[in-house]
């Protein structure tokens, strides 16, 4: 089994690219979840922080200072416990539970290439827990690396994030993320591999052909999408933390008429394409 401090790894950087790391133990790592992820049992974060960095990110609020909120996306904390806390759960079987990975964090971070720390959480998830019902949301290629523990949990659902099919837009909004064309690449694989894979457009982002949007999106061969608009609501977040998000849509013109435009074309072309709460419902 892969730990993330083998005695044979001494990869323990402390920056990945422009963001700082450190290693921490938390204090737990199976969150029970409540108010808006209701329907599910658990969130699951490998990692506090997301070297991501989307401008519009609503876990930024859920930063552990006003001082990481306002810094999104350069830092990162690698809870180097994780596994072990989730030893711990050996003899209380996960069955039937609805687990989330991840809620405030992407779980495939760049760094996750080298120290395997979801992935060693994933070994113990089917070697201990295979009647759990996993959703995994993502952005990165790099969560094809783990197709092979994919397929031995029975219930198990990728959820994809494409935002846009504008490379602009998408530079503009999340620059350090993969492009459009390798995260629709990424979902073609996993559709080929036989892994169940909902496209989330949480949050659409500024949409240039929504008619050629939707033909791409069907062209991976996904048959599951979830639409959400950008949370234009005032808060915390919105008002104090990242203003720039809301600036860019409103410079792009990508008014709630605009989005609705487009909604209603992807709405037509995408089967069964979710836009409620009920979205969020897990398939498995
Ligand atoms: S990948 Fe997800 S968690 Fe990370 S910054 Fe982007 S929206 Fe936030």
């Amino acid at each position: 089994m892969s730990t993330l401090f083998d005695d044979d790894s001494d990869f323990r950087p402390d920056a990945m690219g422009r963001a700082a790391v450190e290693y921490r133990s938390a204090k737990s790592i199976l969150t029970p979840t409540s108010g808006y992820m209701d329907a599910y049992d658990f969130t699951l974060n490998p990692y506090s922080g997301c070297t991501f960095a989307c401008s519009y990110c609503y876990a930024a609020f859920f930063s552990p200072s006003e001082e990481k909120m306002r810094d999104w996306g350069y830092w990162l904390t690698v809870k180097e416990n994780a596994l072990d806390l989730l030893k711990k759960r050996r003899n209380k079987p996960l069955d039937d539970k609805v687990v989330y990975m991840s809620s405030v964090t992407d779980p495939y971070q760049p760094i996750e290439r080298k120290l395997k720390l979801t992935r060693s959480l994933l070994e113990e998830l089917v070697g201990w827990h295979p009647g759990v019902r996993l959703v995994v949301q993502t952005r990165s290629p790099l969560a094809f690396r783990d197709v092979d523990l994919y397929r031995r949990l029975p219930r198990l659902q990728i959820n994809y994030s494409v935002t846009t099919d504008s490379e602009t837009v998408r530079k503009a909004f999340e620059p350090v993320c993969p492009s459009n064309k390798v995260r629709l690449r990424a979902v073609r694989d996993f559709v080929e591999a036989g892994i169940l894979t909902c496209i989330t457009l949480t949050p659409l982002l500024p949409v240039e052909n929504p008619e050629a949007f939707a033909e791409s999106l069907l062209e991976t061969g996904c048959r599951h999408f979830i639409v959400h608009p950008v949370q234009k609501a005032k808060g915390r977040f919105v008002s104090g933390t990242r203003p720039e998000a809301l600036t860019l849509l409103e410079r792009m013109g990508w008014s709630d008429d605009r989005y609705a435009r487009t909604l209603e074309v992807l709405g037509g072309r995408l089967p069964g394409l979710r836009t409620d709460k009920a979205g969020i419902f897990p398939l498995v």
